[in-house]
């Protein structure tokens, strides 16, 4: 029975987890690795680390499921995305710490390229928001700030790559320098309609085509894993974190959604062969491409997710551990009217005010740190919903469910009460690995374990569906008052400087 080897690099941890050909996780393993914080608003990771970690896991795995490396029929990645790498092609030596995708060492810069007027230009080619999030300043930062590395890249001795790049070099030893169109349309640099570098974006951010990955679709062979010898296993498949989760969730139509609840939430809908130009504040970005044909998905991001939960347990020590907020929420029928809105780092799309704060309204002399509770966890759905408003106006697709994934998916009264607030079904999956199941099934079609995605599409399977239960007059008071309460927190960021 073919084995597939699922890398999932992510920003805290690297995992390794193998699927058999019936998408049955047989084993998984993971270590942590070090951030390192050397500036207020600097993150960085150590890229040896990365590589190291990650391949610490894949041998603990094929140990751990007495799995013999013969039986590994492809090698499936994904990562986290725009963290940016850049190496001496000879030595392969990284050149300076890998500067990860929550960096803000170059938001100035993106200001100025701001008051340029740039930032239209890139939305149209990107698809994306200028912010230093993306790898095109990272890299740029990189290449002026790292003694030589100019004149290095001049004589076509550096290569860039984000995480997905760096490990492929690192599998195939050395022989392949490429990144799939889903990693790519993360950097700012890649045209998402042309599919190719962009060459007045190259210019733009001052970056030698030098340096550029080959871009590869996300399924199909990249290149052979020879690092174990007398063995050789295909790179069949590569997607950033978020697509793969869309693809893991087999979100494979048009107007198919995934969110997935963790520390943030993450919403992608595939919006099929279109690159919808958003109007919203949401991104443009690649899916994938298989079989030559090229998938676009719109998405958006809410900051504080899980996160909200975390700040119930370990600043107000309303409870001990994340699942409690469940059992106190459902002490009250509701939140009788109190809103928290957790813009505790300014709020996202579709708002998208960095000077926002969070706020707690309604308050009332019966309001107890239940409501305050329940209030918090509605605000996942809340914003959530707010992600989901934004892509079905710009989409103008209507969704029949959403599919969630993600550690707070656990809690059953946010996923009713995310029904409720959409009045569509909200479906939970029975295999929640669905980033890394997303890299398996990319890697399974590419290298022909699986014929084609209706053959993928019996793999998923729901474990439980939230159908909504309010009625629509009761649903339009509870979204009127977040809208209130999203209004006030503005007015109250924007009335800084009166
Ligand atoms: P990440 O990948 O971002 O680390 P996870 O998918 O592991 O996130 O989910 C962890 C997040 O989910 C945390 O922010 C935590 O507070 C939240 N969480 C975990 N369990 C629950 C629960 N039962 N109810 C609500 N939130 C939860």
């Amino acid at each position: 029975m073919p084995i597939i080897l699922a890398l999932d690099q992510g920003t805290t941890s690297s995992r390794s987890i193998l699927f058999n050909e019936k998408g049955e996780a047989l084993g998984m393993a993971q270590k942590e690795f070090k951030q390192h914080y050397p500036q207020p608003g600097w993150v960085e990771h150590d890229a040896h680390e990365i590589w190291e970690t990650q391949f610490a896991t894949l041998a603990e795995v094929l140990a751990k499921a007495r799995t013999d490396l013969q039986q590994v029929a492809a090698i499936g990645i994904t990562n986290q995305r725009e963290t940016t790498v850049v190496w001496n092609k000879t030595t392969g030596e990284p050149i300076a710490p890998a500067i990860v995708w929550q960096d803000r060492r170059t938001a100035a810069y993106c200001d100025e390229l701001r008051q340029q007027g740039k930032a239209p230009l890139l939305q149209q080619k990107t698809g994306l928001i200028l912010d230093a999030y993306f790898s095109a300043t990272k890299l740029k930062w990189i290449l002026d700030h790292t003694p030589g590395a100019r004149e290095q890249a001049a004589t076509g001795q550096l290569a860039f790559g984000t995480i997905d790049s760096w490990l492929i070099y690192k599998l195939t030893g050395g022989a392949v320098h490429a990144t799939d169109v889903s990693n790519a349309s993360r950097t700012l640099l890649f045209n998402i309609h042309t599919l190719q570098w962009d060459v007045e974006l190259l210019e733009l951010f001052d970056i030698p085509a030098s340096v550029l990955p080959v871009v590869t679709p996300s399924a199909g062979v990249v290149g052979e894993c020879t690092i174990f010898p007398g063995a050789r296993i295909p790179i069949a498949g590569v997607a950033g974190d978020q697509q793969a989760a869309l693809f893991g969730q087999l979100c494979t139509e048009e107007g198919m959604v995934k969110n997935t609840y963790g520390t943030g939430c993450f919403m992608l809908m595939n919006t099929g062969q279109q690159a919808i130009a958003s109007k919203n504040k949401l991104l443009t970005t690649v899916a994938w491409q298989i079989d030559g044909k090229t998938t676009y998905a719109l998405e958006g991001s809410v900051f504080i997710g899980g996160a909200v939960v975390q700040w119930l347990r370990d600043e107000l020590k309303v409870i001990h551990s994340a699942p409690d907020i469940e059992k106190l929420a459902a002490t009250v029928k509701g939140s009788e009217g109190v809103y928290v809105v957790p813009a505790f780092a300014g709020l996202g799309a579709p708002y998208w005010n960095a000077h926002a704060r969070g706020a707690l309204f309604g308050i009332t002399r019966g309001t107890n740190h239940a409501h305050i509770a329940r209030a918090a966890l509605d605000s996942i759905a809340y914003q959530s919903a707010d992600l989901l408003k934004a892509m079905q106006a710009d989409a103008r697709i209507p969704i029949r469910e959403l599919r969630v994934d993600g550690g707070a998916t656990a809690n059953d009264l946010l996923m009713q009460f995310q029904a409720d607030l959409l009045d569509c079904k909200v479906v939970r999956p029975e295999i929640t690995e669905t980033t890394a199941m997303g890299a398996a099934f990319l890697a399974g079609l590419g290298a022909g374990i699986w014929k084609d995605q209706q053959e993928l599409s019996k793999q998923w399977k729901s474990a439980r569906v939230f159908d909504p239960q309010v009625e629509a007059s009761e649903r339009a008071i509870l979204l009127k008052g977040w809208q209130r309460a999203v209004n006030a927190t503005i007015a109250w960021a924007d009335d800084r400087n009166s």
